[in-house]
């Protein structure tokens, strides 16, 4: 947690905040602060700043805060995934917020089990905890947005071609012959596909909405590898 992320049920009044819970725990036993020191902190949706320790318990700590600074820009990609297993989209939902991702969206493919879907992992609650987690790495506190679409054709074709409009749409796909492009910084889509891969039929149908297929070389990546190999092919994100 590089910054603690502050949500409306925290402000008790207009520049303070009362933390608990996981907050409260990584900021006594991880950044190790007293009263009177201060952290960096960021509202979500909102501005980031400084919190000051005015006071610390072993149930609460209450803050005071100025925030006064922009989170850094967005990273200009819709990333579009096939619902990868439960233990592996908590990883890639942190991983994609701390990227700078701010439009994520879930979709069936033939080979996502059914059984994916169930996950808990998919509430509202839970989603928010992971995205959370991301931007307190990053430092960022734009909360990404998911969308959930369980079934493939009418999302290809019905959505899909208006999301791809003005953008640069892709699809990784090992095998394929055009290698993934780079520099793009400007509005993308990708899709990546689930651990068995797209099907061909897959692969056509999102190459008919607008995507191109591409690839990352001969080695095959895990989903939660190639999501950040894509990213920091794709966008110069240190310059
Ligand atoms: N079993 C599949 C690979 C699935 S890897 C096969 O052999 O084709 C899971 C997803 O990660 C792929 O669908 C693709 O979107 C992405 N990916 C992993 N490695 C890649 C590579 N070398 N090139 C392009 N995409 C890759």
């Amino acid at each position: 947690m590089n910054l603690a992320l502050l949500f409306d049920e925290d402000f008790v009044a207009q520049n303070r905040v009362v933390l608990r819970g996981r907050r409260l725990e990584h900021i006594k036993s991880i950044l190790r602060v007293s009263t009177g020191d201060q952290l960096p902190v960021g509202r979500v949706n909102g501005q980031m700043g400084l919190g000051k320790v005015i006071k610390l318990t072993d149930s609460e700590t209450e803050l005071v805060v100025v925030l006064d600074q922009q989170p850094p820009t967005p990273l200009p990609l819709t990333l579009i995934l096939a619902m990868p297993r439960p233990k592996m989209l908590r990883r890639i939902l942190q991983t994609s917020a701390t990227l700078g991702i701010k439009d994520i969206w879930l979709i069936n493919s033939y080979k996502v089990e059914k059984s994916f879907w169930q996950t808990p992992w998919l509430s509202d609650e839970n989603l928010r905890e992971n995205l959370t987690l991301g931007l307190e790495q990053a430092k960022d506190t734009a909360m990404p947005r998911v969308h959930i679409r369980k079934l493939f054709k009418p999302f290809v074709e019905d959505e899909l071609p208006a999301l791809l409009k003005g953008k640069q749409a892709l699809v990784a796909h090992p095998g394929t012959s055009a290698p993934c492009p780079t520099h793009l910084n400007s509005p993308t889509a990708l899709c990546i596909g689930p651990e068995g891969g797209f099907t061909p039929y897959e692969v056509v149908k999102l190459e008919e909405a607008g995507c191109q297929s591409v690839h990352l070389g001969p080695r095959i990546l895990r989903v939660e590898t190639a999501v950040p190999v894509l990213v920091s092919r794709l966008f110069d994100a240190c310059l």
